[in-house]
């Protein structure tokens, strides 16, 4: 042995009381992140764990062995739980208690026939499995931020990797019963293997949930509450600065009467309107328009890759599939329309403002005439 075993379970038991303590602080904050509550729990069991693994290093005890060994697998299924959570946003509880009860059994049996070195190579086998199942689920949700998503998985995948050899060792030496802990190389490897993968993963996990949380206050300030378009303030960050190709159209549109719309069937229809007519945006659009709420009753549809008359083609199609809907105020169904300018860009020098400001311009030519129609800049 050429470090202290029962010295590297107690800095393996501090790393995960201070991962707990971490985690828990950080749910705190917003109370709302049930995943890393979750992983909490599991660090805090791990701590349990590692306390009757270095009390049994020094007092042999049967009964210890096998708890320890029941709390450490424990608390790898509430961390595989922990990584569901994550990545599906939701809590798989048949996979889970199927897991848990295959886990606990598996340690268990052997336990129970009088065979400790038994049950605690069933017990390494079964860490093994559940952390690179755990490594499996943080890779299936890889998409969301590639680089430390995988930094997660190979830090389970090696933790998983490590429990291994600690199997092997206790089956060469005596598969069925102990006369002394296990202890050796193995177990030694496996505890710094462990320390370096509890205290990575911790740093990595909560990274990527910084990044998760960062990327959705981003979202949330592009995006317009009421309809889940983008908001004016998004639409024109990615539009003001471009120089605009000859072959980009914008549409302007402005719900007609909607301040009467407002008064005879209440505030509630309109807002039901102004979402109505987002979804028929949002059927018509192309997938590489860019569709925003640019002001209460006032929306902007920008086409990238396309002219003057596929342009108009969309500005019909939403026109005509607003007027169609039938909404709902306070004096039962009623009808709304929309006016729409356009304007395409053309081969002299074009900027975005200019381009906007002609759409504006169609558009109050499309309301003096009447409303309900589509007017094109010219
Ligand atoms: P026009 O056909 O000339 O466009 O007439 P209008 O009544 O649509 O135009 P106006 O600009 O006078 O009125 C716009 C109204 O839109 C006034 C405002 O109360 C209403 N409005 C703005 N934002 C919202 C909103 O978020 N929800 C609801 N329900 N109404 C809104
Ligand atoms: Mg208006
Ligand atoms: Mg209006």
């Amino acid at each position: 042995m050429f470090v202290d075993q029962t010295s590297l379970l107690l800095a393996l038991g501090f790393a995960a009381f201070a991962l707990s303590a971490t985690l828990f602080v950080t749910w705190l904050a917003s109370r709302t992140e049930w995943f890393i509550l979750t992983w909490a729990t599991g660090a805090g069991v791990l701590v349990a764990a590692f306390a009757g693994f270095s009390i049994n290093a020094v007092i042999h005890h049967y009964g210890l062995l096998w708890v320890s060994n029941l709390l450490l697998s424990g608390s790898f299924i509430i961390f595989f739980a922990a990584a569901c959570l994550f990545t599906e946003q939701r809590l798989p509880r048949a996979r889970v208690m199927i897991v848990a009860a295959a886990s606990a059994l598996t340690i268990s049996v052997p336990f129970v026939l009088g065979f400790d070195a038994l049950g605690a190579m069933m017990g390494n086998l079964t860490n093994a499995a559940l952390l690179l199942a755990t490594a499996w689920q943080f890779w299936r949700g890889r998409a969301e931020a590639m680089v430390w998503v995988a930094g997660i998985a190979a830090l389970y995948t090696l933790t998983a990797l490590s429990f291994i050899p600690c199997a092997v060792m206790i089956y060469l030496k005596d598969p069925l019963v102990l006369d002394v802990p296990p202890s050796g190389w193995a177990e030694d490897l496996n505890s710094i293997v462990g320390l370096i993968g509890l205290t990575g993963i911790g740093a990595l996990s909560l990274a990527l949930n910084q990044a998760r949380v960062a990327r959705q206050h981003r979202e949330e300030a592009n995006t317009d509450e009421l309809t889940g378009l983008l908001n004016r303030r998004a639409v024109f960050e990615r539009f003001r600065n471009l120089p605009v190709s000859s072959n980009t159209s914008v549409l302007v549109f402005d719900l007609d009467h909607f301040k009467a719309i407002n008064d005879r069937q209440g505030h509630a229809a309109g807002d039901e309107a102004l979402r109505r007519f987002a979804q028929v945006v949002r059927h018509h659009k192309p997938s590489e328009a860019c569709a925003a709420r640019i002001g209460g009753e006032e929306f902007l549809l920008v086409l990238p890759n396309m002219n003057g008359p596929q342009a108009l083609a969309v500005a019909e199609h939403i026109r005509s599939g607003f007027a169609h809907e039938i909404l709902q105020g306070t004096h039962g169904g009623f009808r709304a329309t929309v006016s729409v300018g356009l304007s395409s860009g053309s081969e002299d020098a074009e900027n975005f403002d200019r381009l906007l400001r002609r759409a504006d311009d169609a558009l109050y030519v499309a309301k003096n005439n009447g409303r309900n129609r589509v007017a094109a800049w010219t």
